[in-house]
């Protein structure tokens, strides 16, 4: 039998996914957002929040580093910074 799984869409945020993440984490400028959503939406792991422009963050107790919502995103407002960095 296998362990606990991730069995359905948004369950991350009741089973954490552990504390692993890829060497890289996003980092939110929060300058030029659009509040289009379009990063909350494709976050794996449903660890962004926000809901006015200017406003999303990132969980990451939850985040993985998988870099999916800095690729969306439209107006290049979130970068992957190395995991070691302070920003
Ligand atoms: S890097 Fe991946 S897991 Fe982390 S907030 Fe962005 S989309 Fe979600
Ligand atoms: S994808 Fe970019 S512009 Fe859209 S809500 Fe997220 S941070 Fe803002």
């Amino acid at each position: 039998m296998f362990g606990p799984l991730i069995s359905k869409p948004g369950s991350s945020r009741n089973n954490k996914t552990g504390s692993w993440r890829t060497e890289t984490k996003p980092k939110l400028l929060k300058q030029n957002c659009i509040g289009c959503k379009m990063c909350l939406l494709i976050c794996p792991e449903g660890c962004i929040t926000g809901a006015e422009k200017n406003t999303y963050a990132c969980d990451y107790l939850y985040c993985k580093g998988c870099g999916g919502c800095a690729a969306i995103c439209p107006k290049a407002d979130i970068v992957m910074i190395k995991e070691e960095s302070k920003d």
